[in-house]
């Protein structure tokens, strides 16, 4: 209620160094469907993650064409950034903002004006494919106009090898640099923010417990109860779009 949102804006104002988490729930009202919210991906289809396992992607060349098929009509790339995504950028010019890690691959923080400095992005970026023979990095749109033109498993242009998307598949390791950017931000920060995330994935998840037991207090804006609720010092359940603007106006 108001006493919440109260209550969060002075530990906002009060604190010094605040680290953002973000989820998929920072992105829905800019069209882009989470996982385990009651709209999600894996709600509503549980069989859509053997498609973003990284042995079946490799293995399969069917799982690769039914992820591009759905990579070219995916909403992510054409969405534009929504008010959460604008009120984080206000964060920023508070000067207080440590830095601003998020699940997402959608690319909607930089693109909605947050420093690439200050984005960790801990699942990989969308935007790009990399190559799993030699390692080429291209970008996403130059192979969805492949897919466009009709080639329905586009391989690397210098080599031939598989293309996969930047992002972390299942059963692929996080870059160990970025988890380590994510800890030390947690470690250091006096105030903890997550939003929009299920806190149900690790090592993302495990931040917020990094961040509490160092001291910080801990606010959570999600619409459902997290494994974290009871660590945060306030939760805030409504609309994202809504609440995160009133909580960060400065
Ligand atoms: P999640 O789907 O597990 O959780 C999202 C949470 O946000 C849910 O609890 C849901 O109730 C809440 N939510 C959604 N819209 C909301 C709104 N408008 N207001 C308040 N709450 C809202 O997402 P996650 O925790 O980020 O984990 C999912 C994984 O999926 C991540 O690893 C991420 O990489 C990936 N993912 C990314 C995107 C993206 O880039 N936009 C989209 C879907 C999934």
């Amino acid at each position: 209620g108001a006493d919440d949102i109260e209550r969060a804006r002075e530990l906002i104002a009060r604190a010094q160094r605040i680290t953002v988490l973000t989820g998929a729930g920072v992105s829905t009202d800019s069209g882009i469907p989470d996982f385990r919210g009651p709209q999600g991906v894996w709600t509503l289809n549980p069989a859509a993650e053997l498609i973003w396992n990284y042995e079946n992607y490799v293995a399969d060349p069917e799982v690769r064409r039914t992820a591009w098929q759905e990579r070219v009509e995916h909403p992510m790339f054409r969405a534009v950034p929504g008010k959460a995504h604008a009120a984080l950028v206000e964060l920023e010019r508070s000067g207080k903002l440590l830095a601003l890690l998020t699940q997402n691959i959608d690319g909607l923080h930089q693109k909605a004006g947050s420093s690439s400095e200050l984005v960790a992005e801990l699942h990989g970026s969308n935007h790009g494919t990399v190559c799993l023979s030699c390692g080429t990095v291209t970008p996403m749109a130059d192979a969805l106009e492949r897919v466009r033109a009709g080639d329905d498993d586009p391989t690397c242009e210098r080599c031939g090898g598989i293309l996969k998307a930047t992002t972390i598949m299942f059963g692929e390791m996080l870059d160990s640099e970025v988890i380590m950017r994510a800890r030390d931000a947690a470690l250091a920060c006096d105030l903890f923010l997550a939003v929009g995330t299920s806190l149900g994935v690790h090592p993302a998840a495990g931040l917020v417990g990094v961040a509490a037991q160092v001291g910080a207090d801990v606010i959570i804006v999600n619409a459902e109860p997290t494994p974290y609720d009871d660590v945060a010092s306030v939760v805030l359940r409504g609309g994202i779009g809504e609440v995160l603007p009133e909580v960060l106006r400065m």
